[in-house]
Parts: C-alpha cells; structure tokens; sequence
C-alpha cells in the first residue's frame, strides 16, 4: 500500500462529465489498496473568470480581497469531486487549505507555503476515505486566505506530498507528459520518458507552465517522486500502465536517461524591457537604478550595462509585462536624482530559453542558438546564460518562429 497524491489540472476538471472522470480514475487507485490525498484546480477558465470580475470593481485589486476571490474556485472543485466519489460508493471528504491547515506567509497573490498540519489528513485516510485538499492556497497567522500564485495547484500538490512522505505525486495534466517544447506551439515537438530535476526547474522557470516552477523546487529540496501524465485518457486505463505512463522527474542523471545536449526550450511572451539612458558612469549606478525597483517588490531578470561613452552610459534590464508600467513609473520618479537622460521601454518581447544539462559538457550550442536566429533573420536585444541554459530576448512577433527553428536545428524531434 503507498501514499499517492494526485493532483487535477482545470481542463482536467472542466466539466461535470470530467470530474466523474477524475472521480472514475482516483477510485480505480483506491482500489488498488492505496492512500489517496486528491489536489484540484479550479475549474478551466474559473479563475480568470473570478480574477476579472475583481478587477471590474477594482483595477488594482486589492491583494487580500482578490485572493478571497480567487481561491473559490477551487472550493467548487473539491466539493464536486468529493460528491462525484460519494455517487460512486467511495468514502471521500474535502478542505479548504485552511482546514487542513496549509500555513503560508501573507504576500497575497504570491503566497508561499510554510508548514502543512498532516494530523487530519492521516485520520481520514486511516478511515479510508479519499481526501480531497483545495489547491493553489492557504492561510497566514492571522487567519487571512492567501493563494500561491497562477499554476499554484501544482506546488500545493508537491508540498502536500512533501509533507506526507508521500511514495508519489502525480500531476494529471491535459499533455501526457513533459515535451521538448510546448506541443501547442511546434506539432514535432516530442514527449521525454523522463527529465532531470534541474532542466525541469529550468524549464519550469523559464517559462514552461507545464509545472509551477515552485512545485519544481518542493520535488527537489524534499525528493518528493513526481511524475507529469495525462487526465485526458481512458480513466479505467490499467493501473501499471498508467504509472509508468507521462513524464518522470527524476534526480540523477543517470546513464539510463535520454542524453541529448539540449532536452528543451522553454518562452515566455510575459517579457518587458526597460532601458535608462545616459546615466553618469561611476560606482553605485547599477544599485541606484535597481535598488527602488526592488523596494517596489518588481524581480528584475536580465540586466545589461554598456561601456561607457565619456563617462555615461545606458542600463536595460527585463521586468515581467505585468510589472513594467510600475517599474518605468519608479524609474522616472528616480530619473532625475541618478542624473539620467531618459527612461525608455518596450513590452513586446519574448524570451526564448534552450536547457540541457549536457551542455557542461558541449561547446557550440551558444554559437548554433545565434546562427540559427541570424538564418532567420531575427534580431537578438540580450542574452544571458547559465552553465544548463542560454536565453534570449527578441522581438514578441518571432517568438513562435524561432521556437520552431531552434527545435529543428536541435533535432528535438528526435530520441
Ligand atoms: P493544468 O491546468 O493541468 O495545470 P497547464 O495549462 O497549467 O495545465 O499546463 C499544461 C500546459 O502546459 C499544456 O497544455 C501545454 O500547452 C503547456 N506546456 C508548456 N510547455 C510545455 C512542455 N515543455 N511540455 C508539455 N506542456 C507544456
Ligand atoms: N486555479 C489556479 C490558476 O488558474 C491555480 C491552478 O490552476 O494551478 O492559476
Ligand atoms: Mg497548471
């Protein structure tokens, strides 16, 4: 008997008919004589729903107001997946992360989870019934709703197993695994049987949003087993089959494992650059240009400073989209003091990522990602790299072009 958390994605929960679903497959492993602790999304496009509705009221929603909005949705999920278990005769029961309960930080809307009570959990399932756990959120220590961030279901899943010592996490999701690149996006791309941590943590943060790059982070600090598959089969798929079915994150990179150069590519169109312009050269520049940034609670990502032409210089660095109109509104209230001449920006961008950890060992991945940009005939603004990754930022027009012309310079296509 082991210990196995799901977790359901939203499509994965979409409709009534996919919850009975959902229902039809965790009561399959429960038959199978395991412990199962059940992690739901909203259902799809209900959090986007709730999130819009805020903003109808507030354009600037409130941040503890909107995560008491937004954490509803998956309040409905729960409750409809426990009844859809009840109707089939099995022994379920749902919580709100509150309940259980999953302590956070107070940053609402970007919450991060502290410590996670497993005492009732443990009864239930010693009762044999199917716990079913809201994802993407928990509570502070006063008591307030606090929710993990968009794609939060899949960390609250991984924590949840982490806190349990669970033998497994298995993210059911609406691809059957993890790609070579999004499948929506390049048709070729190709499924991995297994992928290492690290890439995955890079892809993850890169922009993959197949995984929460937090839950990534769960999986490896706690060695939580955790495996990405599909919801979208047959829920009474044969049991070994589906477990060794999807992706595999796995924590070595053991001579077993496909060894490519490069495992992925990973965009991210959420990009917007800022660039300040002649700022007089001399120690503390980078510091008094980002350091309000900061303090505005804006993550600043790649960061370019020019040489300098008779002792000024021009400083760009990239912010999320969401971000950027607050960041030039800081810059500009700074401008003057840092003796700049100009604050300029531009939120269409993208930035592309390739990720393989057999790039310690390879040269000439840098030089073959340029090439096959410049046969394009796409513009590259910054790059930055990592012993696993090099990334760059383009123009948002290109993005899917150059996605698609990197996999086939690659090969990702091919095992
Ligand atoms: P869920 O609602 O189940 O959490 P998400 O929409 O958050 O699902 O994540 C799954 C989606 O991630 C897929 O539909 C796919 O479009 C996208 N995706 C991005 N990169 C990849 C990748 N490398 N492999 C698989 N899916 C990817
Ligand atoms: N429902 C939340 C969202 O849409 C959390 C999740 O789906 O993982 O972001
Ligand atoms: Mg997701």
């Amino acid at each position: 008997m082991a210990l196995i958390v799901h977790k359901y994605g939203g499509t994965s929960m979409g409709s009534t008919d996919r919850i009975k679903n959902v229902a039809r497959r965790v009561a399959k492993w429960h038959d199978a004589g395991h412990r199962i602790v059940v992690v739901p999304s909203a259902m799809s496009g209900e959090t986007n729903r709730l999130i819009a509705l805020a903003k109808e009221i507030q354009s600037q929603p409130d941040p503890r107001e909107l995560d008491m909005i937004a954490s509803t949705g998956e309040q409905v999920s729960v409750g409809l997946l426990a009844m859809a278990l009840l109707a089939i005769g099995k022994k379920a029961v749902s919580y709100a992360g509150w309940q259980v309960a999953i302590k956070t930080d107070s940053a609402y809307t970007k919450a991060r989870i502290q410590s996670i009570d497993n005492d009732k959990v443990n009864r239930d399932l010693d009762d044999g019934k199917i716990v079913i756990i809201t994802g993407f959120q928990g509570v502070d220590d006063l008591g307030n709703i606090a929710t993990l961030g968009r794609g939060g279901s899949d960390t609250s899943a991984v924590a949840i197993a982490a806190a349990m010592k669970a033998d497994e996490c298995l993210i059911f999701t609406d691809v059957d695994g993890v790609y070579t690149t999004d499948p929506r996006v390049v048709s070729e791309a190709r499924r991995l049987k297994a992928i290492t941590f690290e890439e995955m943590l890079e892809l993850a943060s890169l922009g993959s949003k197949v995984l929460q790059t937090r839950s990534v982070e769960f999986a490896g600090n706690y060695r939580v087993p955790t495996r990405v598959l599909s919801s979208l089969t047959d829920p009474m798929l044969d049991i070994e089959e589906e477990a060794n079915s999807g992706t595999l994150i796995s924590f070595e990179e053991d001579k077993h494992m496909e060894q490519a150069v490069i495992s992925g590519i990973a965009f991210n169109r959420d990009e917007a650059k800022i660039t300040v312009l002649g700022v007089p050269d001399r120690p503390g520049v980078a510091y008094h240009i980002l350091g309000p940034v900061a303090d505005a609670n804006i993550e600043v990502d790649m960061i370019i400073q020019n040489q300098s032409v008779e002792g000024k210089t021009d400083f760009t660095f990239t912010v999320s989209r969401n971000d950027y109109q607050r960041a030039i509104d800081v810059l500009n209230g700074t401008r003057e003091e840092l003796g700049a001449a100009s604050v300029t920006g531009d939120a269409k961008v993208s930035k592309i990522s390739v990720v393989g950890v057999g790039m310690r060992s390879h040269v000439g991945v840098a030089s073959q990602m340029f090439r096959t940009l410049s046969e394009e005939g796409i513009n590259i603004m910054m790059i930055s790299t990592s012993e696993i990754k090099i990334s760059v930022l383009i123009d948002e027009k290109y993005m899917e072009l150059a996605v698609r012309a990197l996999h086939k310079a690659f090969e990702l296509e091919k095992a």
